[in-house]
């Protein structure tokens, strides 16, 4: 847009979403075979609200021309493979931009406990232009618009930031020179914990990258296989994770007592 006056002129405000990783067409059809036996769909919904349920517990939508539809929902059928990263693109993997950071006002759902209940769900919004703060002050039909803290916000994004933070252990300083990749933001040491986490979700994220070659139950066989170490070390790490804060406490309490 500083380049070119023309665009600069026509385009007023920039608009983002927080994102954490987005999926290539072979997730739709994973799903669509999963569930329906079928692929390609004509059209596909990714937010089906279900009246009676917790926002979180939405469903997709995936129709053909004959009207048949299946809806797979988030809770049982598509949480677990999307927080896993099948089929993820690859750019995600080096992407650390959470809050569309450029953008001029950016837009996330409301994942706190006081909205979970809702069935509607909330949305939250980062405001970084003054005229579009101006504006969003001035709506009031339809709307109900409230401050909420920076660390509230945080909090409700809590998932992202840990994939996006987790993925960044994989990324060596020689590894993104090489490969002409972009500098990740790094968030102290890693822990051995995050770093089983990010090769496992990159494995998942190689095998599935190029489609489905196989029937779905060899493919999950596959995977789950991918992640056997993961679900083997998982209960010591967590253990070692809980001594060493616990370490990390006394070390603190005793530093304080004897004034280091
Ligand atoms: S590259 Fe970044 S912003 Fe783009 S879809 Fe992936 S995670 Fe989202």
């Amino acid at each position: 847009m500083r380049n070119h006056p023309k665009l600069n002129s026509q385009i007023h405000f920039i608009l983002g979403l927080v994102c954490g990783q987005m999926k290539s067409k072979n997730f739709v059809n994973y799903l669509c075979s999963k569930y329906a036996d079928r692929v390609n769909p004509s059209s596909a919904f990714f937010r089906c609200k279900r009246p009676e349920e917790p926002a979180k517990n939405f469903t997709y939508k995936f129709t053909w021309p004959d009207n048949f539809s299946v809806m797979p929902g988030w809770v049982e059928a598509v949480s677990h493979p999307w927080k896993e990263r099948w089929f993820t693109l690859e750019a995600c993997d080096y992407c650390d931009d959470i809050f569309a950071e450029c953008t001029d006002a950016t837009f996330m759902d409301a994942w706190l406990p006081e909205y979970s209940s809702e069935s509607g769900g909330r949305n939250l919004i980062v405001i970084r232009n003054p005229i579009l703060n101006k504006i969003f002050k001035n709506i009031h039909e339809n709307v109900h618009i409230t401050s909420i803290s920076a660390q509230k916000l945080i909090n409700s994004q809590e998932g992202v930031i840990h994939q996006k933070r987790m993925l960044s252990v994989l990324h060596k300083k020689k590894h993104t020179q090489s490969l002409h990749l972009p500098h990740i933001r790094k968030n102290g040491r890693p822990h051995f914990a995050d770093t089983l986490e990010a090769w496992t979700k990159r494995r998942i994220r190689n095998v599935t990258q190029t489609g489905i070659s196989e029937s779905i139950p060899e493919l999950e066989a596959r995977i789950q296989k991918i992640k056997q170490p993961q679900n083997i070390l998982r209960k010591p790490l967590r253990f070692f994770n809980r001594v060493r804060k616990l370490g990390n406490i006394l070390l603190c309490r005793y530093k304080l007592k004897t004034n280091i």
